[in-house]
């Protein structure tokens, strides 16, 4: 069964106290409010994800992620937080290949795919991002482009391992702009992302692959998006930052 999923991309904002703030409210809220199915996945800085985690406990339908992991095992490199470590302090998602990796860290295709199989191997599920540019869209060739990521990063999987996999579809000009992709623009490209899952891993698959709207979504426009067909939830940036505004979207279902 697909699953709804909302996963708030915190960035590199939010101090201790902030974060906690934050998660303790989203927690209160969603046990007052949220009686559906969709689930709510926090992707905090690396700092935070222990004690995050500690407040979440058992909390019914939240989750704990990680914005990156290193696509290393182990070993002398300074600053990387691995796939292992992560598992190991119970972080459950991990964001792969968000465009501000890809542009800022010069994250290639090759690399991603390597993240992806031990975020795999360490038993973590991969929420994997792509997207088109400005420049792309307005050429017309987003839909090649996009699937093209999908293929470079996810399509050396097992069938096993990509059933585990969260896809999230993010044009970048909708990113932190407030130009949000019309619902029938997200719709077109999530339904030829899952006709492409599905020329490689069949149609069960590729509809119980959950595909993950990102870009300027907001408790306003969430319930346009998330009644499109193929649209089965958000990644969100800014609007995850507000207790209020994050909880609303969860509730858009
Ligand atoms: C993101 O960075 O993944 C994102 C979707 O950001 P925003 O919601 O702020 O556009």
């Amino acid at each position: 069964m697909r699953k709804k999923i909302v996963a708030g991309n915190w960035k590199m904002n939010m101090t201790f106290e902030e974060g906690q703030t934050l998660t303790s409210e989203i927690l209160n809220m969603m046990k007052d409010e949220h009686s559906g199915d969709a689930i709510a996945v926090l992707n905090p800085p690396f700092p935070h994800i222990f004690p995050v985690k500690k407040l979440i406990g058992e909390a019914k339908g939240v989750f704990i992620g990680a914005q990156n992991c290193s696509d290393k095992e182990a070993g002398a490199f300074t600053g990387e937080v691995s796939a292992k470590i992560l598992a190991s302090f119970g972080v459950q998602y991990v964001i792969i290949g968000h465009s501000e990796r890809r542009e800022y860290f010069k994250e290639s295709n090759e690399m991603l795919a390597t993240k992806v199989k031990l975020a795999l191997a360490n038993g973590l599920i991969p929420i994997f991002c792509c997207g088109e540019s400005l420049e792309i869209r307005t050429a017309g060739t987003h839909e090649p482009n996009v699937k093209f990521q999908l293929t470079e990063g996810l399509f050396d999987l097992s069938t096993e391992d990509f059933a585990k996999i969260v896809i999230a579809y993010e044009p970048i000009w909708a990113i932190g702009t407030g130009k949000t992709a019309t619902s029938e623009e997200a719709q077109e490209m999530h339904a030829a992302l899952r006709r492409h899952v599905a020329s490689k891993y069949g149609k069960d698959i590729a509809e119980n692959t959950s595909i993950l709207y990102g870009g300027s979504c907001n408790p306003k426009n969430a319930q346009e998006l998330f009644g499109k067909p193929d649209v089965d939830g958000g990644l969100i940036g800014g609007a995850s930052l507000k207790s209020r505004d994050f909880v609303d979207i969860i509730k858009s279902f």
